[in-house]
């Protein structure tokens, strides 16, 4: 089965008659991609992302996980074990005293076996690179260093998809970096990732694209594809990533530069190669 998640024509308001937050939205996920979902605040992400864990369920439409329909009660809990979330917060999902109960925490509530967790707790911890940090306490983590635990949380329960609701917004650029980096290796291993953010640098790195406005989907392509049209983004009160507005400045002021610039490695790329054609 390839397709992970298929969203079908869903829309969904908060009170009945009331303005659409998400709006006739229809998408599918293959498994093993790294997608994101890009847009400005209220356009409808978090609405989305709950919607798929069947936190929420759609008015019209459906939303299938792995074929599940999330309003089949009898899989809800098949389908939130399969589709992992971490949200903005680190605090708010930490809740032990230490790191390995908190990585507990999840395998408890799916009924795990207590001598399976120790080895699913560690392995978990791993994949993230906080291994060393089993024995403490969560609250004196970084930032960074707290997200990779709440990963860790949801990765002991063997998701197949992790979505992630603007999980770096409250890091610093430190952190942000840190937890984009082990999600990427995540990626790389084969976990599915959503990644929701308004952050374009971020967006950027994802291999799909899908731009949200007023609750919907007003844009899906590459990185490449959707960062093209500037003008169109401004107008959606979206920016393009930093380096690829340097790229067209210098370009209209007749610097030479090639490709695709969308990443600091895009520029350092073209810059180099400039360079050493001079
Ligand atoms: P985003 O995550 O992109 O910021 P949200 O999904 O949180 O967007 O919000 C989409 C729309 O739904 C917004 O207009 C927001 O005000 C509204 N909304 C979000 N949560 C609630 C709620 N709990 N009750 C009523 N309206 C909500
Ligand atoms: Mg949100």
């Amino acid at each position: 089965m390839s397709q992970i998640i298929e969203i079908s024509h869903v829309k969904y308001a908060y009170e009945e008659g009331g303005p659409l937050a998400v709006d006739d939205v229809t998408l599918s996920v293959e498994e093993g991609e790294f997608t994101a979902i890009l847009g400005q605040n209220g356009s409808g992400k978090s609405t989305l992302a709950k919607l798929l864990n069947g936190l929420y369920l759609p008015d019209e439409g459906t939303v299938r996980v792995l074929g599940m329909d999330t309003k089949d009660e009898d899989r809800i809990w098949q389908i939130r074990q399969a589709a992992g979330m971490v949200f903005q917060n680190p605090d708010n999902q930490l809740v032990a005293t230490m790191v390995r109960e908190d990585v507990a925490f999840g395998l408890e509530n799916i009924g795990v076996m207590t001598e399976e967790m120790p080895g699913r707790i560690e392995s978990a911890l791993r994949a993230v690179g906080m291994e060393a940090f089993m024995d403490r306490a969560p609250h004196l983590l970084s930032g960074g260093q707290k997200q990779r635990v709440a990963i860790a949380g949801i990765l002991a329960m063997r998701p197949r998809i992790i979505i992630f609701d603007e999980a770096t917004a409250m890091l610093d650029p430190a952190g942000r970096r840190e937890v984009f980096a082990t999600v990427r290796r995540l990626n790389q291993e084969g976990i599915t990732v959503l990644w929701i953010t308004h952050f374009m640098e971020e967006a950027a790195q994802c291999r799909k694209i899908h731009v949200m406005n007023a609750g919907r989907i007003v844009r899906s392509g590459t990185p490449a594809e959707i960062f093209k049209d500037a003008a169109g983004l401004r107008a959606l009160r979206l920016d393009v990533p930093a380096m690829t507005q340097l790229a067209g400045e210098l370009k209209k002021r007749g610097v030479p530069l090639c490709g695709d610039i969308l990443t600091i490695d895009d520029m350092v790329r073209e810059v180099k190669r400039l360079a050493a054609a001079v």
